[in-house]
């Protein structure tokens, strides 16, 4: 293990705050420097786009020259980047400079992108933690706020109580994909959630509501999920997909009435046609007399 993290607890005890870079300053690289300066740390700052510098170091950041020198100015480097092809823009030119350092990548991508550069990483010579921000920038600096994190858990141990200045942490183990996976499984439901929402406003709107008008409903409805998700979890787990409580030819019906009641109303029908071809392709295996937690074990597999 190299020295430079098994001691960094002993190196920066509770009473003085350790040092740290972050480059990368977009909505949330900015939040998180904010952060860390509001809670006595010193930061050194760098992003391609220089100006986006100038509230940070108003504020007391200094802004390191160039990407080989916010490098070499600590052993601590959050990265808070697009995505990891960013991360090799801004480091492959400067990779010499990696050596020794706990690169702290809070920059989302696929859980392969991130095991490879967690690879190339150590390759230099670093030690790489991979973290996914589970909040926008709002939620940096507030205790109700998560952030996965995966990798080698030495480093994350010896650095632990610095992160915790952005977010509480939630270490998922060594494999550097974990916390990138954890981070997209979120992402899955945010998004399609979101659309769900987009598509029922498109709805609403075709038919004389605004959002407003339907936000309270909406927001009953997705209030009640958490209860779905534990009530199917437990059967799931089980192998468990009897048809006692719902019946995938009941859930056909619905969701065709879904599909001609958006179609109907002149809208976008790409989201509510999705949703009833996975429930066809359940009803030809089979399923129909089976609950609707069947259709997860079609979607276990690739469609040919
Ligand atoms: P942005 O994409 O707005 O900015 C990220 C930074 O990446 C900027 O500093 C930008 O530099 C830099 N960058 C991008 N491409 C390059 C490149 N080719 N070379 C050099 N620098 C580059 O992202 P955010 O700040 O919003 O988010 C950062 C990360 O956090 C992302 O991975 C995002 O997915 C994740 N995240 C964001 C959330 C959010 O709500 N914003 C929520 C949870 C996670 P420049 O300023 O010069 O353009």
């Amino acid at each position: 293990m190299p020295p430079s993290y098994a001691h960094a607890a002993e190196v920066f005890p509770m009473s003085s705050k350790q040092p740290v870079t972050v480059i990368g300053l977009g909505p949330m690289g900015q939040a998180m420097v904010h952060a860390l300066l509001s809670q006595g740390h010193h930061v050194t700052v760098w992003n391609r786009t220089v100006s986006r510098a100038d509230a940070l170091v108003a504020r007391g950041a200094v802004l390191a020259k160039s990407a080989e020198a916010a490098l070499s100015a600590n052993e601590l480097i959050v990265l808070s980047l697009t995505d990891y092809n960013a991360m090799y823009t801004v480091l492959e030119p400067v990779s010499h400079a990696l050596s020794d350092r706990v690169l702290v990548n809070l920059s989302s991508d696929t859980p392969e992108k991130t095991r490879a550069g967690a690879r190339w990483v150590s390759e230099h010579g670093a030690v790489h933690l991979t973290g996914g921000v589970t909040v926008p920038p709002s939620g940096i600096g507030q205790r109700k706020s998560s952030t996965f994190y995966s990798g080698p858990r030495h480093a994350f141990e010896a650095h632990r109580s610095t992160l915790e200045v952005l977010t509480r942490t939630d270490y998922r183990g060594e494999d550097p994909g974990l916390a990138a996976l954890m981070y997209q499984m979120g992402m899955v439901m945010f998004w399609t959630s979101m659309l769900s929402y987009w598509q029922v406003i498109a709805l609403a709107d075709a038919n004389g509501l605004t959002a407003a008008d339907i936000l309270p409903h909406a927001t009953e409805t997705m209030n009640a999920m958490p209860g779905f998700l534990s009530f199917y979890t437990e059967r799931i787990d089980a192998g468990e997909h009897g048809g006692d409580v719902d019946r995938l030819a009941m859930g056909m019906a619905s969701v065709e009435h879904v599909l001609h009641t958006n179609a109907d109303a002149g809208v976008d029908t790409v989201l509510p046609a999705a949703v009833a071809a996975l429930f066809r392709r359940g009803i030809e295996s089979g399923h129909a007399a089976d609950s609707f937690s069947s259709l997860v074990e079609l979607m276990k597999t690739a469609k040919a």
